[in-house]
């Protein structure tokens, strides 16, 4: 009980983690996306995990519920209001969103398919992650592709399952987990199956996993939970100061063009002015509509808006407002407190813009 009241306490100061998900094409990216979606889609109706604007909401009590089918998950603070993973994988959201300069991710996992090892992609991605530090666990997705494997249902986690097989496949399983950390060894990490890792600021957690069959899930869940408690507290207490991330710019029937943003700092207001980046230069426009999609629908039903009055961070919000038709995705978006104040305007310009420089400097390097 003394526990669940520091939960309780901590969690109106800390926002949620942002996940993204990266690693070589066809590892099953998308489909861990889907299976972490689809877990307790019961939950989901009665307004548990929903699909927000570019993003994932996972409520914290649907990540207990699954994260406590394992001994480490039992102990840990369920102390932030959700886990925020973001829709899009795939290395080009990695690079280009960023909120103030630095990866909008709080954590990342990085799928690798256990049948192939490290492949181009996956290394490209270490690269990524080392350049922005950021913190990561290794998804040894495919563990059902293994001969013989036995899957186990109902989101079994990994070492329960390990137990159900027979002892070939338990070899097979060591000598393809004991290959892949020889591979990533070889490049500088230090990686452990997560349940033998004694230190996770030395060592990456590797957690085998089946998008398939659903195995592992309650462990990656775990995981995700774990890593920010040890390592990234101080990140995610909530800040006053607004820090917002163009995600996409979309043009909705009777809304116009509207931009899908990640706030990851502060609140957002309906009625603000905004400034964002535009092809020919800053947008200064007004939030007519603060939008996230009806929790009980698919976002992709069209009218099923929920408007806000304000929001606060971390969400996936569509903004709708005017002159947002040459806004440009991947860049930040500033609150300006008063719009006649010319200082205030040149100051939030000139950052607004920076992110326009490093867009265009990655797009050239590319
Ligand atoms: P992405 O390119 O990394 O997003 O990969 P996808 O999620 O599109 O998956 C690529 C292919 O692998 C698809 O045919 C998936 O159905 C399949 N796949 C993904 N995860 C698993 C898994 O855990 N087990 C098996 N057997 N197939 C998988």
């Amino acid at each position: 009980a003394r526990e669940s009241a520091l939960a309780a306490r901590t969690r109106d100061h800390l926002r949620s983690p942002i996940i993204c998900i990266l690693g070589h094409v066809d590892t099953g990216k998308t489909k861990i996306l889907d299976r972490i979606r689809r877990t307790n889609v019961q939950d989901a109706e009665a307004g548990g995990i929903t699909q927000q604007i570019g993003a994932t909401y996972f409520p914290i009590e649907a990540v207990k519920k699954e994260a406590t089918k394992i001994e480490e998950g039992k102990k840990l603070l369920y102390n932030v209001p959700s886990l925020l993973i973001i829709d899009t994988p795939g290395h080009e959201s990695f690079t280009n969103l960023r909120s103030r300069g630095s990866s909008l991710c709080d954590i990342a996992i990085l799928v690798v398919d256990i049948m192939h090892g490290l492949e181009p992609q996956t290394r490209e991605s270490i690269d990524l992650l080392k350049m922005r530090k950021t913190p990561f666990i290794v998804a040894l997705n495919k563990i059902d592709r293994m001969y013989d494997w036995k899957a186990q249902p109902h989101n079994c986690p990994t070492r329960a399952s390990l137990e159900k097989q027979p002892s070939h496949v338990r070899e097979e399983f060591f000598r393809r987990v004991k290959e892949t950390k020889l591979q990533l060894a070889e490049i500088g990490f230090n990686t452990e199956l997560y349940w033998e890792n004694k230190d996770v600021r030395k060592t990456v957690s590797l957690v085998p996993t089946s998008a398939i069959t659903g195995e592992g899930m309650p462990d990656l869940l775990m995981l995700l939970m774990a890593l920010p408690q040890r390592l990234l507290t101080e990140r995610l207490m909530f800040t006053d100061v607004l820090e917002a991330t163009v995600l996409e710019v979309k043009v909705i029937e009777g809304l116009g063009t509207t931009i899908d943003i990640v706030l990851t700092g502060g609140t957002i207001h309906e009625g603000d002015t905004i400034m964002v980046v535009g092809l020919d230069g800053p947008i200064v426009t007004t939030i007519r509509a603060l939008l996230t999609p009806h929790p009980m629908k698919e976002m992709r039903v069209k009218g099923q808006y929920l408007h806000h009055k304000q929001i606060k961070a971390a969400q996936g919000i569509k903004i709708s407002a005017d002159g947002l038709e040459k806004a440009v995705a991947g860049t930040q978006l500033m609150v300006v407190e008063d719009a006649n104040d010319e200082e205030e305007m040149e100051y939030v310009r000139e950052e607004v813009m920076k992110d326009f420089q490093t867009i265009l400097t990655s797009v050239d390097r590319s």
